[in-house]
């Protein structure tokens, strides 16, 4: 694909200038769900720094000279140290590049992009934050499940399914997640989903609660499992789903039968959530 269009003249663009630092989120996968803020800093970057769950095609919006430093893990290997990571954007910053520091989904949620902002600003380097389309949000969109839905729930939770010792983590209160949300939407959970599940059903949720797994979101390879809090760790395991995985727990995982629409996807039930009248009519 050629270069894409220039960005609308009718606003007035930040410029980016050297020894900034610009903490941006890159959507959950599609670069169509990149923001123009985003864009700006990939054209004028001296550097891009990215995690692994940035798209290669996300890079292609980059300036063709700027330097891309890969900042994450891939194929099993540890990870660049965060503190590293965040101290070599200081050095770049200081030696007067304009540096894009570029996150998957929203840099603020689960991307540890306060961390790095902290460390930044600890160093007297100036930063500007691009906030993105979470994965959570946008990514379930792509599998046709609403975060919200009147006729579902008022509250969801974002809980992520593993600590800093890739344990389930133990600062969440699982029973009270369990009593107030109605939805709960699991970032890193695949590994410890049968671990998450047995303590949501311990603290009282059904094990027949509906359950939807999306990896991949918004990607060509989006892969949607439709299970039960029971059976997820089993069905995971036995269609052999890979992270990245959104786990979503509640009722509105079975609007997907409705809304699914990727690739293709099409309606199997116009009426999911067994109101037996048109939606929207009270
Ligand atoms: N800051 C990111 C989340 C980073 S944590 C955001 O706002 O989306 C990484 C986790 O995000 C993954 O383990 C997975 O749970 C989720 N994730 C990110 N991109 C995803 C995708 N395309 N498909 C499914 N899950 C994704």
């Amino acid at each position: 694909m050629s270069l894409p269009d220039p960005l609308p003249a009718s606003h007035d663009w930040p410029e980016m200038l050297p020894g900034w630092v610009w903490l941006a989120g890159a959507g959950p996968g599609d670069p169509g769900l990149l923001t123009l803020h985003a864009l700006n800093g990939l054209r004028q970057a001296d550097v891009v720094v990215y995690d692994a769950l940035v798209d290669d095609r996300v890079l292609d919006f980059a300036n063709p000279a700027a330097e891309r430093v890969f900042a994450g893990k891939r194929g099993g290997k540890p990870s660049a140290k965060q503190r590293d990571i965040s101290l070599r954007l200081v050095e770049m910053a200081r030696a007067g590049q304009r540096v894009l520091r570029l996150k998957g989904g929203d840099p603020f949620l689960f991307g540890r992009g306060g961390e790095e902002a902290q460390t930044l600003v600890q160093h007297g380097v100036p930063i500007r934050i691009i906030p993105g389309i979470t994965a959570g949000i946008g990514g379930l969109a792509y599998a046709g499940i609403p975060a919200t839905h009147r006729d579902v729930n008022q509250s969801v939770t974002f809980i992520t399914g593993h600590d800093a010792r890739g344990e389930a983590p133990a600062a969440i209160d699982w029973a009270a997640i369990a009593r107030g949300s109605q939805v709960v939407v699991v970032y890193m959970g695949l590994r410890t989903l049968g671990e998450l599940a047995t303590r949501f059903i311990a603290a009282g949720r059904s094990a027949e609660e509906p359950v939807a797994v999306v990896t991949d979101a918004t990607l060509p390879a989006q892969r949607v499992l439709e299970t039960t809090l029971a059976r997820a760790a089993e069905d995971v395991a036995a269609a052999g789903m890979v992270p990245p995985a959104l786990i979503v727990i509640g009722r509105a995982a079975l609007l997907r039968r409705a809304l699914a629409w990727w690739q293709g996807e099409g309606p199997t039930d116009l009426d999911p959530l067994g109101r037996g009248r048109p939606a929207e009519e009270p």
